[in-house]
């Protein structure tokens, strides 16, 4: 699945799809708040008001760089081989996701930038790869961005068990290879490709704004996990770190979108993946 923005080309590359057990990361979002949602169906929810989510990366062509242009990979899903994750169908993946990426016409060597929008298990886990018996940086010739602040949160906190895996073997070596570049949260990667804050979910985390031509784009990141976020902005997720503030950038967020006509592509969002949020009576809904 592809978009065009200007000049620039994203590409979604799929790791996983599921529907149904996403109940533990939106508490809120029972089937019978979600079945009288009628615009989730049926690339969101089913017809048992079950959502669909997705882990997938997004990678951005925009010119400049080589003779490629510039390729950024945003978010790196799970990863296989990873181990010690809390959600048991997380460890031991074996999934076709660098397949997918190469035959989508993105080699590994191709890639120039990674960038993670905040360090959760779900978004930094294709940053290595299993070689022998070490974790190796996939994309060896990338700078890895990684948000100062979140970068600093996570070290700091990677004492806790359910972290220290995940910062061992998926950000720590990238970090020890010289890699990673610490940016701000408003950083800019290139004319078209820049950071802005959306902090809640996590105390650094960024989405990325495209801009091209006269034309918008916004890769969400998890500030919202579930498009039923963009009808019940209140819906806090269960994994967010701050969960007030998280909906106060969320409905900051629906609020600015819903004026333009910008491409919101969904970092975790199924099926279509991306829409324009529009207001919707006292709330809002996305059309695909
Ligand atoms: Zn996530």
């Amino acid at each position: 699945m592809k978009w065009r923005v200007g000049d620039v080309t994203i590409t979604k590359i799929v790791e996983m799809e599921v529907t149904g057990g996403s109940r533990f990361i939106l508490p809120q979002a029972t089937y019978e708040e979600i079945l009288p949602i009628k615009w989730l169906q049926p690339h969101f929810a089913d017809e048992r008001g079950r959502l669909k989510m997705s882990i997938h990366a997004l990678v951005i062509e925009a010119p400049g760089g080589g003779k490629n242009g510039q390729r950024i990979v945003v978010d790196t899903c799970l990863g296989n081989d990873k181990t010690g994750r809390r959600i048991p169908t997380w460890n031991n993946l074996n999934l076709p996701f660098l397949a997918y990426l190469e035959a989508a016409g993105f080699s590994r060597e191709s890639i120039d930038t990674v960038l993670c929008t905040h360090l959760h298990v779900d978004h930094v886990g294709w940053n290595t790869m299993l070689v022998g018996d070490k974790w190796v940086p996939t994309f060896p010739k990338a700078r890895y961005l990684m948000g100062r602040v979140e970068f600093a949160h996570w070290r700091a906190a990677h004492e806790r068990p359910d972290m220290q895996a995940v910062f061992a073997d998926s950000v720590k070596p990238v970090h020890d290879a010289g890699l990673v570049d610490l940016v701000e949260t408003d950083h800019r990667i290139t004319n078209e490709i820049s950071l802005i804050p959306t902090v809640g979910h996590t105390p650094g985390h960024v989405s990325v704004l495209i801009k091209s031509k006269g034309e918008e784009a916004l890769i969400t990141g998890d500030f919202m996990h579930h498009p039923c976020q963009i009808a019940h902005p209140e819906w806090c997720s269960a994994a967010d770190s701050d969960p007030e503030m998280g909906q106060r950038t969320r409905e900051r967020m629906l609020e600015e979108l819903s004026g333009r006509p910008v491409l919101v592509i969904g970092t975790h969002f199924a099926g279509a993946t991306a829409g324009r949020i529009v207001k919707d009576g006292d709330t809002y809904r996305m059309d695909v």
